[in-house]
């Protein structure tokens, strides 16, 4: 057996750092996770503690060393995926956070990104950056930080402080801060990154008052891009691939192809299509991106997301016990043979792509003395498909072949009722993969060719079909649960502006 067969993926994710080993025909080997602890500080704000996502994330991957019996030196690479834009800044000198982190979730600067449109600067950010301008990626908080924490912005000037997400961050603490580093589709979810030039770009880092100094060194996707100091875990290891989570799983599901998509069904939904060399720069409100960068080669995405997703099914279980756990959800749908009229707008933090409406609320409608438990549950679910849809929709606006095909993954794609559901009205052929865990598989495939162990043809076999969903339901039930869906949507828009809040 070839030597240097393994390869070690790290997944840090907004609930849980986990780490997995692949042999090289990309077996599992093990597998190990820790779910760690959210800070909700103020409404709308979301933090984690950067030391106690290093420590969950390095203890997690030590554990599966020893779970795998695996020899250090049988690790050809190592592959590092993460929660994007969610944003650190530290200390250079002594590595110390300045704050804790501040995860994609915060609303905290909705105010300043408010401000900004209002300014017109949507139009260069987009052209640009292809994002909106939105308290969602990271500049926004970077600028936060440097404004709130005393002392922030004299020490970011006198290039004290460094910036990472969560990435570079991980990177940082397995070199020792000997490398600062993110890779190009990370660097393409901060608000200062021109996917054009790919470089940081001047006059937005102007813009945010973030001093160039903080920026880390943008590196490809796969190759030698770093090593893990011996002290890590006894013995080097180079760290041989790098993706933001969403592109990571866009390669995992192999949609190396310009016009192959995949959604990814998590706590939100991340829909991403790959556009190949062209930047599409939406003119229905998704936002280009940089899926990978290969050898001299860059490709582009279109993504677009969704906040709430499986989210609303932990909210049917935690907060109105419908159900104890989520598999239980299909379940008790499976109940009605309909949502009985019943829409749910899962706006419960507002609602991302295509609306990007920070005040819209959550609301059912549709509610009758017959509805039942199962039909609410069923909307839920439900709600679930006709959001993605959404992107859907948008996103072929933008396009000019329509999607036809999209493969799915995701906690929330273990639910078939979903997947149907999605299908039915997106008419649209899903296809689910035989490993849903896309999203380590793909830096794991990135990891693998930085280690010169596969190349992108020897890969392409790896991907295998489990399940598939094709459209069955009648045209005219479609067109009016889309009509339904979108009276919806437009009620709920804009709830927290026009109405007095109660309470924090
Ligand atoms: P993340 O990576 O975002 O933490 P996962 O991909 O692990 O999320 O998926 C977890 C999410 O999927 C949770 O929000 C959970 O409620 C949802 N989920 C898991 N199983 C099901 C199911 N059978 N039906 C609906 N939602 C589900």
């Amino acid at each position: 057996m070839a030597e240097k067969q393994f390869i070690l993926s790290l997944d840090q994710g907004t609930t849980t750092s986990r780490s997995f080993i692949y042999d090289s025909d990309f077996n599992r080997t093990a597998f190990q996770q820790i779910e760690f602890k959210q800070y909700y500080p103020h409404s709308g704000w979301v933090e984690h503690d950067p030391e106690t996502l290093w420590e969950s994330q390095i203890q997690t991957a030590r554990k599966a060393i020893s779970e795998g019996q695996i020899d250090i030196k049988d690790i050809a690479g190592i592959g590092i995926t993460n929660q994007r834009e969610t944003t650190l800044v530290w200390n250079r000198d002594t590595g110390v956070p300045v704050y804790p982190a501040i995860v994609w979730q915060d609303r905290r600067t909705s105010a300043y990104c408010k401000q900004l449109k209002e300014h017109g600067e949507s139009e260069n950010v987009a052209q640009k950056t292809g994002l909106v301008i939105d308290p969602y990626f990271s500049a926004t908080k970077i600028k936060w930080i440097l404004d709130n924490v005393p002392q922030a912005k004299e020490q970011a000037n006198q290039g004290k402080l460094a910036f990472g997400t969560v990435d570079t961050w991980l990177i940082w603490k397995l070199t020792k801060g000997v490398k600062h580093i993110t890779d190009y589709s990370n660097a393409s979810r901060t608000l200062v990154f021109n996917i054009r030039t790919l470089e940081w770009d001047q006059e937005l880092l102007d813009l945010f008052g973030i001093p160039k100094s903080m920026m880390p060194t943008v590196v490809n996707n796969s190759g030698l891009l770093a090593e893990t100091d011996p002290s890590i875990f006894g013995k080097s290891i180079p760290i041989t691939g790098i993706a933001g989570d969403q592109q990571a799983a866009l390669f995992g599901q192999l949609c190396t192809q310009p016009g192959m998509a995949k959604c990814t069904y998590g706590t939100g939904c991340f829909m991403m299509l790959n556009t190949g060399k062209d930047i599409i720069v939406s003119t229905h409100k998704m936002v280009a991106t940089i899926a990978w960068k290969l050898g001299e080669e860059t490709t582009y995405a279109l993504e677009g997301s969704v906040f709430v997703g499986g989210a609303l099914i932990q909210w049917l279980r935690d907060e109105l016990m419908f159900i104890k756990d989520a598999v239980e959800s299909e379940v008790l749908a499976e109940q009605a043979k309909d949502s009985g009229g019943v829409y749910f707008v899962p706006a419960l933090t507002g609602l991302g792509a295509p609306y990007w409406d920070p005040d819209a609320r959550g609301a059912i409608f549709g509610i009758k003395r017959s509805t039942t438990k199962a039909e609410l549950t069923r909307a839920a679910i439900e709600s679930i498909a006709f959001q993605v849809n959404d992107l859907m929709e948008a996103m072929s606006q933008d396009l000019v072949n329509p999607i036809t095909q999209l493969r799915v993954d995701g906690g929330a794609a273990s639910n078939s009722l979903l997947l149907q559901f999605q299908s039915d009205i997106s008419t649209v052929h899903l296809l689910k993969p035989t490993q849903l865990e896309t999203t380590s598989l793909g830096v794991a495939f990135f990891a693998s060719m930085g280690a010169k162990q596969h190349t992108i043809a020897s890969i392409k076999h790896k991907w295998t079909i489990a399940q598939e969903f094709k459209p069955k339901l009648d045209a005219k039930l479609v067109t009016a649960h889309l009509g339904n869906w979108k009276e919806a949507v437009s009620r709920s828009l804009g709830w927290a502006s026009s109405t007095t809040e109660i309470g924090e």
